[in-house]
């Protein structure tokens, strides 16, 4: 929370927004709606299921960045939102919902995250858990505002009184019941869902395209249920929630021509151009797009939130660290742009 401006701030890519409302979604999770100024209004276009990442001041340290999911829909002319639940003993989260009212400013980067279906048309089964609902939310509502396929969501809560969104989902199911159907699965009622039990649920369901996105465990049930009933691995996407540990709003540090001695060619496709770089062995492949003007997609610069992944179709590189990626990610091709650096002499890279 800083400038009272809602302009473009220090960099360029960091906007400082006000908040509208904040809205008390359950005991320990709530909303904060974004008014986006006009001439950040390009910047913040939206795919369903994208994050904003926000920038928390603390009294004990630098700032933290945290990123939250997108809730609303980019197709149903709603403001954007973001809805934080509380982490036990968390930092980011409960600073948030207890220090955020409306009319307060924030510091956010655009959206990002590959966290969002190719198209709306597909039929969707949507699994999420706890405070996993908010992308959901945010694919679910698009996908029936401007799709034509089914919506199958299965939604997994402790109790009656932690489901996020109880009311909508009510309604959207009232508003749409030859596409939308919604299962809540209680914890305290029925246990923790076994992967024979969420595997049954899938089985009618089998030719969808599957979302996942909640706690480590329910994720892990998902995914096994899935894998063991045969789905294919590319029509299953998960978005994993961590806290970042890196600063994304930091300022990329220019390249010293004294690296460029020892540098790799890579021709780098991004929105369809293609770009021909030099790329120093000592930096990633995100610094190199920065330092070029590239307007590359990432956020933590960790390799823990999956935006800068992209695909090498010519050549090697070596990541530092494979952060988010599972084996199959990478077996199927996947890199993370913020921890490659080139083996080869010259490589070929998609986004
Ligand atoms: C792409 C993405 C989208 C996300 N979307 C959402 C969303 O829509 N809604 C949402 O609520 N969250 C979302 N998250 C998660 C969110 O970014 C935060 O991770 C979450 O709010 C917890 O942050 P925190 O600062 O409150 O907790 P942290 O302070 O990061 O703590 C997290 C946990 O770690 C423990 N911990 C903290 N410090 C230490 C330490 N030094 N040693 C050991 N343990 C420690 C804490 O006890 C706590 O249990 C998303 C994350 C990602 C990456």
């Amino acid at each position: 929370m800083t400038s009272a401006t809602a302009e473009v701030s220090r960099g360029s890519r960091v906007v400082t927004l006000r908040v509208a409302e904040v809205i008390e979604e359950t005991a320990d999770a709530r909303s904060l709606v974004f008014d986006v100024p006009a001439d950040a209004a390009d910047r913040f276009a939206y795919r369903p299921g994208q994050f904003l990442t926000l920038r928390i001041p603390s009294d004990r340290s630098a700032p933290v960045a945290r990123c939250y999911s997108l809730a609303s829909s980019p197709l149903t002319g709603e403001p954007p939102r973001v809805t934080i639940k509380r982490t036990a003993d968390g930092y980011g989260s409960n600073w948030l919902c207890d220090n955020i009212s409306a009319g307060d400013t924030i510091d956010v980067l655009p959206p990002l995250g590959t966290f969002t279906p190719a198209s709306l048309d597909t039929d969707l089964l949507l699994w999420a858990g706890g405070s996993g609902i908010t992308p959901v939310m945010s694919i679910l509502r698009s996908a029936l505002a401007g799709g034509t396929g089914r919506v199958v969501l299965f939604y997994a809560n402790r109790g009656a009184d932690s489901v996020i969104f109880a009311d909508a989902l009510r309604e959207l199911a009232e508003q749409y019941p030859e596409r939308l159907q919604v299962t809540h699965w209680l914890e305290s009622l029925q246990g923790l869902p076994s992967t024979a039990r969420l595997a049954a649920f899938a089985a009618p369901y089998a030719s969808f395209e599957s979302f996942v996105c909640g706690p480590a465990p329910f994720m892990a049930a998902v995914t096994e249920a899935l894998a063991g009933a045969g789905w294919p691995r590319e029509r299953v996407t998960t978005e994993v929630f961590v806290s970042l540990t890196g600063d994304p709003f930091a300022e990329p540090e220019p390249l010293d021509p004294a690296e460029d001695a020892d540098a790799a060619e890579v021709e780098v496709e991004l929105d369809g151009e293609v770009h021909a770089l030099r790329w120093p062995r000592s930096r990633t492949l995100v610094d190199v797009m920065l330092s070029d003007g590239l307007d590359v997609p990432y956020s933590c610069r960790e390799g823990e939130c999956g935006s800068c992944a992209c695909t090498v179709l010519d050549g090697e590189v070596a990541m530092d660290s494979t952060g988010v990626l599972d084996q199959d990610d990478i077996d199927a091709g996947y890199t993370l742009a913020c921890q490659a650096r080139p083996r080869t002499d010259s490589v070929r890279i998609r986004f």
